[in-house]
């Protein structure tokens, strides 16, 4: 295979290639360094433009003299290995670039245009690794049923979850359990979050025109078994996803809201009927991203009185003593909530004294039961928050009081997680 350097070198015909290079490596330098999410490389009459957006603007043009135009463009397709010269066929093809410690994902898409050939290039951070199910921090009954809903793939699951939840993480860690070799699977995002060269990946565009209907109507002609949505955030979406559900598609759906009392006033607000909600999905998962203790620091803690009264307006923890005892997350030596011992990271040169290492995922799953039907057929939507625990599970709040317990995260972050 010829190298990048001997592509643009055969354009050029001239030995002016290493720097059509590391212009290039420049360009895509300075879009990370100025936190550009798209560059845009515009042929134009008497010069190449590269405009740097973010945010939908424009954020700054670099213009090139048009006799590196074609250099240009054919370096920059074959860094995302398009056969150099008329390989035009995809949008989205991707290479990646290493910057401080994380990788930005660059995606490509090739248009022509009367001046020359025009190529969008999306930036996108590589945000998180690919965990596996057991690896995700679910609680034991939360684990059973989402690996039952998962294997049985029918109907939607959503991924509840607002800003910064780790709701893709979890979408993606379920489609890693899931893939195999005989499914076909496929995810429609804003951004592709992550890699997974087996399976089918759609990133959304508005400037192509490019909605997730459309991608969703594309997959289901393309007959996809498994279908990730990575946000379901408008009125159309919100249909088709249900559509595809109802049409036999197993579908895993984010949804950007606080929690399932919220979810379900948002897909009514987008045209979902709560029987339609009810008859298609399977499972709802609410979730939360909360500071994870540096365990080379780890200090004891009792709760406090305040500490207390702001915990037990979420949950009552004399209650769930004895459900903790059930399974074996406390000993049965714990009479009274002021036994319980908790944890916090008081700060070292590991962690930088912040106490803090990483991040973990706070969980409610709730399986849609014809008990959970019968509520939301009511409306009273409220009452959904008591059903975790008469499925046997827990509460997003007592999710994350399970995980202090086990000195993963502080008092203070079982607090605002359940906020
Ligand atoms: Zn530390």
């Amino acid at each position: 295979m010829q190298s990048i350097r001997e592509k643009v070198k055969e354009q050029l015909s001239l030995s002016s290639d290493v720097r059509v290079i590391r212009a290039i490596d420049k360009i895509f330098n300075f879009a990370i360094g100025c936190e550009a999410e798209e560059i845009l490389f515009e042929p134009r009459a008497k010069d190449l433009a590269v405009n740097f957006m973010a945010d939908g603007e424009l954020k700054n043009t670099l213009l090139l003299p048009k006799k590196a135009e074609q250099a240009v463009i054919a370096g920059v397709k074959a860094k995302a290995g398009l056969n150099y010269p008329a390989d035009n066929s995809a949008g989205g093809r991707k290479f990646k670039k290493d910057f401080l410690g994380y990788k930005i994902i660059f995606s490509l898409c090739v248009r022509s245009g009367s001046a020359g050939e025009k190529i969008t290039v999306n930036l996108a951070k590589e945000k998180f690794q690919l965990f596996g199910l057991g690896q995700l921090g679910l609680n034991a009954k939360a684990l059973e049923i989402v690996k039952k809903n998962l294997l049985n793939r029918q109907g939607l699951t959503a991924v509840i979850g607002d800003f910064n939840s780790g709701r893709t993480a979890t979408l993606y860690s379920f489609i890693n359990f899931l893939k195999h070799p005989e499914l076909n699977i496929a995810t429609v995002e804003k951004d592709v979050a992550c890699d997974l060269p087996e399976i089918n990946q759609s990133r959304l565009s508005k400037l192509d025109g490019f909605s997730a209907k459309n991608a969703i109507n594309a997959l289901k002609r393309q007959d996809a078994d498994v279908i990730m949505i990575g946000d379901i955030n408008d009125r159309e979406t919100a249909e088709a996803a249900f559509n595809l559900a109802q049409s036999g598609h197993f579908i895993l759906a984010g949804i950007y809201s606080r929690d399932i009392v919220v979810a379900l006033n948002f897909l009514q607000e987008a045209g979902v009927t709560l029987s339609s909600f009810s008859a298609n999905a399977k499972m709802a998962i609410t979730q939360r991203l909360a500071d994870k203790n540096c365990p080379f620091c780890l200090t004891k803690q009792k709760i406090g009185r305040e500490s207390r009264r702001r915990l037990e307006e979420k949950l009552s923890l004399r209650k769930l003593l004895s459900r903790l005892m059930r399974d074996k997350i406390i000993s049965n030596r714990i009479n009274k909530p002021e036994d319980l011992i908790f944890y916090k990271s008081a700060g070292c040169p590991r962690c930088h004294n912040s106490g803090v290492a990483g991040k973990i995922g706070i969980f409610e799953v709730l399986e849609i039961t014809p008990e959970v039907k019968n509520i939301i057929k009511t409306g009273h939507f409220s009452s959904l928050r008591r059903e975790p625990e008469k499925q046997g599970g827990y509460s997003l709040a007592e999710d994350a009081l399970i995980k202090a317990l086990g000195g993963l995260i502080s008092l203070e972050a079982v607090i605002k997680a359940a906020e």
